[in-house]
């Protein structure tokens, strides 16, 4: 059920303060260590931001996508890596438990996900098997009333820190979707082994690692909703939500490059004028405040569609190829209209360049999105 206006208003408020209060000032920090403060953790989950979309009776605050996304437009206003730790519980690393979950794992692992007591991951990708995901080789063989997992996860968001995955895995060799099953693994399983934090070329604090089950064994009662081979199908229904709230960070992230390009227009001068004043600078403000607000358009219709129930795996994949590609492109702008300083680590344009290349890749690249809107527009007409 939708929030009352003005609590929604009070929330986003919150939140937006949140933001420019405590989480912009620490970008430098983050950046620099790598990990996202304990306290600024601590003022996260009191915030509920934790469980923003996860129902009340799991103590979540039971947002609808529309109010989620409105929330992750602030949240956007900085560095993804705050996001990231918090998003990934209301995103993919809970969602496989929304959707299909018995009611036992419901009770026992959204409550903890919700308050951010339990950090979720979402296990899907393995080195032979990115895009091509049902080519996965994760094994799972039922042993008693016990679950053998063997295999690597790759990239995995937050396995470092994580207190629960969601691990898809072959429970039949076919290559098909009912082949796949979903387990839920908790940290300290006997042969699950999480891999050092990876090097990559932004998003500081974002940590992402391998995955290793070596005859890692878990309960039957780990096997998603207690039946196999609806691992796949999940994994694609949690994308279509994943693909939305990613698609709302890249609004927000534009929103804030879009204002830090404008202010430094405006002090900057160079010919005895602002360069605010030049229409070849001018002319990059416009396109990104034009493909901005497209963008924002977008992801709010889709976001009201899926609340009304409506099929939006085409335009989820539609709101993640153009918003992702739009903030690259806005990310580009602002460093050209910060010339020489742009390429300097001192002003935030540099950071958000090198993060904001992550999202044309990870939960379907764009040529992946491509492909599922060409394939949704194609049965749709045919
Ligand atoms: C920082 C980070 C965090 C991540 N977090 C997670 C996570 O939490 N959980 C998880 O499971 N995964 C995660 N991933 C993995 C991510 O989803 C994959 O990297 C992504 O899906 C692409 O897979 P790949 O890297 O194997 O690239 P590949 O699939 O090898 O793709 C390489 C290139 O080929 C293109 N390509 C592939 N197939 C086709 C095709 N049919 N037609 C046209 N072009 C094609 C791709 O678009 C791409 O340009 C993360 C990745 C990163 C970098």
């Amino acid at each position: 059920m939708a929030l009352d206006t003005e609590t929604l208003n009070l929330l986003i408020d919150a939140v937006r303060r949140f933001v420019h209060e405590r989480l912009i000032p620490a970008e430098d920090e983050l950046a620099a260590s790598g990990e996202v403060p304990p306290d600024i953790v601590k003022e996260m989950r009191d915030l509920g931001l934790f469980g923003l979309s996860i129902s009340p009776d799991y103590g979540g605050l039971g947002l609808t996508m529309e109010e989620e996304v409105r929330v992750v437009f602030e949240l956007g206003q900085t560095s993804p890596a705050f996001r990231s730790l918090a998003g990934t519980n209301i995103g993919i690393g809970s969602q496989a438990i929304v959707l299909a979950g018995t009611d036992e794992q419901r009770a026992n692992y959204l409550p903890k996900l919700a308050s951010g007591e339990l950090i979720g991951s979402f296990a899907l990708t393995e080195p032979d098997a990115g895009s091509d995901a049902m080519s996965l080789r994760v094994s799972a063989e039922r042993d008693g009333d016990c679950y053998v997992l063997n295999g690597t996860k790759r990239y995995i968001t937050n396995a470092p820190i994580a207190g629960l995955f969601s691990v898809m895995a072959r429970t039949a060799p076919e290559r098909r979707a009912n082949s796949i099953s979903c387990f839920l693994v908790e940290a300290g399983a006997p042969g699950l082994i999480i891999g050092k934090p990876d090097k990559k070329m932004g998003q500081a604090g974002a940590l992402t690692s391998d995955v290793v089950f070596d005859n890692c064994r878990v309960p039957a009662s780990a096997l998603l909703g207690g039946e196999e081979g609806n691992g796949f199908r999940t994994s694609m229904r949690v994308l279509d939500k994943g693909r939305l709230h990613i698609s709302a960070l890249c609004v927000g992230i534009a929103d804030r490059l879009l204002r830090d390009a404008v202010q430094y227009a405006n002090e900057r001068k160079q010919f005895g004028q602002p360069i605010a004043e030049f229409q070849l600078i001018q002319a990059m403000i416009a396109d990104s405040q034009a493909e901005l607000y497209a963008a924002r358009c977008m992801v709010l219709d889709a976001a009201r569609m899926r609340d009304r129930g409506e099929n939006t795996t085409m335009q989820a994949a539609c709101c993640k190829l153009f918003s992702t590609e739009m903030v690259g492109r806005v990310a580009d702008r602002a460093v050209q209209i910060h010339g020489g300083a742009g390429y300097m680590s001192e002003y935030a344009v540099e950071r958000f360049y090198r993060d904001v290349r992550l999202f044309r890749i990870f939960e379907g690249t764009s040529q992946i999105q491509q492909l599922v809107i060409a394939r949704e527009t194609i049965k749709a007409h045919s």
